[in-house]
């Protein structure tokens, strides 16, 4: 038996997990869930996602990918050139990086707005103070003045002066009736998910195949470092970006190691 075999079981905080275990970032990544679950914040059904996700990121070899990369910074640049952008928060985005979602959303100005698949008032008040305690000010949400058209009620329900008026949504973890939806309506989205294959991904503008552990943070570094650039120079990473070459190149990292 390894040294490493008992410890996402024992495990009671994340700075107990090894850093050089070799599945370091995937018992970081159920960790947060399991605890996101126990905080009320994430739903029983985000660890599903969640296992999902891993088994793509284990093929992607817990690495961003050049093309995931690129499709980071040219997702930064969206943000940076929107009138409106805004930052979709769910169970398992808030349990993953919350602190990093609210660094992002501060480096490009954008807004913060809980939309939940299960949607209570229980959770969403849960993820709302959760994300004031790692220094978001304003969350938005809990109005849920607006509907998405062409989607059922619960998950329709976003805020008139957030996720409805927004130009530029970054949806992360999506599901993918709702990613649709959001497309119908207009907006450029931004998706980040480890399936290329998933629909939400599919109908992205900018499909971001990543862990979001790992894509959030260097979403925030690419937009701190393209803050001075003009709006030019921002048109045209937007404009160089082909995302069936981004998806295609996922797609063959994750079935051939290639
Ligand atoms: P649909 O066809 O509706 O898109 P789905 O199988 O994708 O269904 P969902 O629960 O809607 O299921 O979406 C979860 C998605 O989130 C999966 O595609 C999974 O790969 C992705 N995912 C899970 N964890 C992460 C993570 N940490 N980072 C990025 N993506 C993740
Ligand atoms: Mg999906």
């Amino acid at each position: 038996m390894s040294e490493y075999d008992t410890v996402s079981a024992e495990v009671e905080h994340e700075d107990e997990i090894p850093e050089d275990h070799p599945r370091y970032q995937d018992l970081l990544t159920r960790h947060r869930i399991e605890k996101g679950v126990e905080k009320g914040i994430t739903h029983l059904q985000g660890m599903h996602a969640e296992g999902r996700g891993s088994a793509f990121d284990y093929l992607l070899g817990e690495e961003t990918i050049p093309s995931a990369d690129a499709a980071e910074r040219v997702a930064a640049a969206h943000l940076l050139l929107a009138d409106h952008p805004v930052l979709s928060i769910n169970g398992n985005v808030a349990a993953l990086v919350p602190g990093e979602m609210v660094d992002l959303a501060e480096a490009v100005d954008a807004d913060l707005e809980v939309n939940l698949f299960n949607r209570t008032p229980e959770r969403m008040q849960a993820i709302a103070d959760h994300l004031r305690e790692h220094g978001a000010t304003n969350v938005k949400g809990l109005e849920a003045d607006a509907r998405i058209p062409n989607l059922d009620h619960q998950r329709a329900k976003v805020d008139e002066a957030g996720i409805y008026a927004a130009d530029v949504v970054l949806v992360p973890l999506e599901d993918g009736d709702r990613a649709e939806a959001l497309e119908e309506m207009g907006k450029t989205e931004l998706v980040i998910d480890l399936n290329p294959l998933s629909r939400s991904p599919q109908v992205a503008e900018v499909p971001i195949v990543d862990n979001i552990i790992r894509a959030v943070p260097n979403m925030t570094d690419h937009a701190l470092e393209l803050a001075d650039a003009d709006e030019s120079e921002l048109r045209k990473i937007v404009a160089s970006f082909d995302r069936e070459a981004a998806l295609e190149a996922a797609e063959e990292r994750i079935r051939r190691g290639l």
